[in-house]
């Protein structure tokens, strides 16, 4: 982390996990002992649904709402979706972009790339997400495989636009299977994405832009991940659904940055 050039962002992906009043249940819990210091951007991506909830909840908190996906359209016939002006009208504040688990149902590069435009079109904070797969890092083709993910997800994406962008980077091994990524590989991607962000825009705006790591991230790695110098912060799934391991994570950014 480097608090002086970016902010920290602890951010949970609660995936296809709890109903409208279970969301309020954890809201209730969470509020009760969420930490008071400014340290870090606390964001909670949830289930479409449960958007509604949990704005309510959190209405007079720090805490912003977002959710796990948009529509890269801004209506229209396309049944069952929703669009990234809807999740803004709703008090969306975030929406996860591109998560692996989308991609492996279909989504194309092209697909995120128009969905990044259609969030920040909407003023949402797109979380951009990519990875490699086991394969692919064993190959040796993980630092081309993300420069191309990212590369191809912010084209077209201004310099004023990229300010508002998120990316997080989530080896896709490490997902929900309990491995995680030292923080040494995580941090030599994070520092490689942090390149390819200066080489297609500036180093001014690759100072200021947070990339989180996200793979099986909980109470007990989150300090010695945050610890590292590209690593502004988290994108959490399974820890993220409990509130006394997602409020840890959050107290674990509060350490001093270089
Ligand atoms: C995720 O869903 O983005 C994620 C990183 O999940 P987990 O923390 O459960 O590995």
């Amino acid at each position: 982390m480097n608090r002086k050039y970016r902010k920290t962002v602890i951010a949970g992906n609660w995936k296809m996990n709890k109903t409208p009043s279970e969301t309020k249940e954890f809201m209730t819990a969470f509020k009760a002992i969420m930490p008071k210091g400014r340290w870090c951007d606390i964001a909670l991506c949830v289930p479409a649904v449960c958007i509604p909830a949990a704005v309510r909840a959190m209405r007079e908190t720090r805490v912003g709402i977002g959710a796990e996906n948009c529509n890269a359209n801004p209506s229209g016939a396309y049944t069952g979706e929703i669009a990234a002006n809807m999740l803004t009208d709703a008090g969306c504040k975030y929406v996860i972009i591109g998560h692996s688990e989308r991609r492996a149902m279909g989504e194309t590069d092209a697909d995120i790339n128009a969905k990044v435009h259609a969030a920040l079109e909407a003023g949402l904070i797109p979380i951009v997400c990519c990875g490699e797969t086991l394969e692919q890092r064993e190959a040796g083709i993980t630092s081309e495989w993300i420069a191309m993910q990212i590369k191809l997800a912010l084209q077209g994406v201004s310099e004023e636009q990229i300010r508002k962008v998120i990316i997080a980077y989530e080896p896709i091994w490490a997902i929900g299977t309990g491995r995680t990524a030292t923080p040494e590989q995580a941090q030599q991607v994070c520092e490689e994405i942090r390149t390819v962000v200066r080489k297609l825009y500036s180093s001014k705006h690759a100072r200021a832009t947070s990339i989180l790591y996200g793979g099986s991230m909980n109470e007990k790695n989150a300090f010695e991940l945050l610890a590292q110098p590209d690593i502004d912060g988290g994108l959490i799934g399974g820890a993220s659904l409990v509130p006394e391991k997602f409020v840890k994570i959050i107290e674990a950014a509060n350490q001093p940055t270089m």
